[in-house]
């Protein structure tokens, strides 16, 4: 990166639609060296105001349950409709591959040329927080760029589901019946918090196997959720395009009902944020001050049974203050 492009020259390429300056002021959020990241704040302040208007959608599945196929199809649908799309990932087992959901460039071929679309893979190297933390801000360049919709893709390993539907508008699970993603094998917190259940690959000769795995989602859905809000289950096909329109219906009249709610998930999300950073940070300032030393003897005083876990607790907590 160059010395002399500073902070102006982003946020001027941002509001030039310069798509170089884009992916580069996402790998300025992306770095982790504290030059970098402390222009990528200022940035991102200064982008604040022009984001918020994109329409942010979550889309999760297990590996091989169709998302990329269903975003590529997606993705063109609205593209077609003159709507521009940004694609950002959240993967924390993309270590070592520098992104394996999104990084292959085999995948959404024809999405990627399209210029009313841009494919962006999941930062590597990172825990789930950093992603996390730096695909919030890759959301608010795309929105301060003015896509009309940001889709968020993830799979499901760990908390990986969760962090992204707290960062967007709608989620959307998706699931293969027959695959592993019966009921027993979908975590429950998950179906809390889901806005649309899609049912995927309904183009073969298994409607009767499609049909009963509707039905039990959504039988699933009606007494796990508690909030009143029963989220539609349907089936589509990335392949034939069938169920697109009614996807797309679907997910404008949320939009368009859901409006006042959408703020306000909004605004509990940014809360939400906050204080999770405090929790990450306390912690790091918590385990440098206390040393991991220390940390290592309680730890292995409880494992020992010598002390209790609140005992060891309260005492790490007081040498911490005393430190303070
Ligand atoms: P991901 O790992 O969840 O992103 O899944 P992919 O989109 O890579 O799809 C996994 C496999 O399922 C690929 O071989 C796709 O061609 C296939 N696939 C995806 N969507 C459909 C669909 O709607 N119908 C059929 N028959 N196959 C599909």
């Amino acid at each position: 990166m160059s010395k002399s492009f500073g902070v102006q020259d982003y946020l001027e390429g941002i509001r030039n639609k310069n798509r170089t300056v884009l992916s580069r002021a996402i790998t300025l959020v992306e770095s982790t060296n504290p030059d970098h990241q402390k222009m990528a704040q200022e940035l991102i302040h200064l982008v604040l105001p022009m984001s918020g208007n994109s329409k942010r959608i979550g889309i999760s599945g297990t590996p091989g349950v169709g998302k990329s196929t269903f975003i590529e199809a997606f993705g063109k649908l609205l593209t077609s409709k003159n709507k521009s799309v940004a694609v950002l990932a959240v993967d924390p087992t993309s270590k070592v591959s520098g992104g394996s959901i999104l990084g292959d460039k085999t995948r959404m071929n024809e999405l990627a040329i399209d210029p009313l679309a841009y494919i962006r893979p999941s930062p590597s190297g990172e825990s789930l927080g950093g992603v996390a933390r730096r695909t919030r801000e890759a959301l608010l360049l795309c929105e301060a760029f003015g896509f009309d919709y940001v889709l968020i893709e993830t799979v499901g390993v760990g908390q990986s589901e969760t962090t992204v539907s707290q960062m967007v508008d709608l989620f959307i699970m998706l699931l293969q019946p027959g695959a592993g993603d019966d009921l027993q094998g979908i975590k429950r917190g998950i179906l809390e918090v889901v806005d649309m259940v899609l049912v995927t690959k309904d183009d073969g000769d298994q409607q009767k196997i499609i049909q009963k795995a509707k039905h039990d989602y959504q039988m699933a859905l009606q007494i796990l959720r508690h909030d009143g809000k029963i989220p539609p289950v349907l089936s589509c096909s990335s392949l034939t395009n069938s169920g697109f329109p009614e996807i797309y219906h679907l997910i404008e009249t949320y939009f368009a009902d859901q409006g006042p709610y959408i703020l306000e998930k909004r605004n509990r999300q940014g809360i939400d944020w906050m204080w999770q950073l405090i929790q990450e940070g306390l912690k790091d300032l918590f385990k440098k001050e206390v040393g991991q030393e220390e940390i290592n003897q309680f730890e292995s005083l409880v494992l020992s049974k010598n002390k209790t876990p609140s005992e060891s607790a309260s005492l790490l907590l007081r040498r911490f203050k005393n430190k303070n």
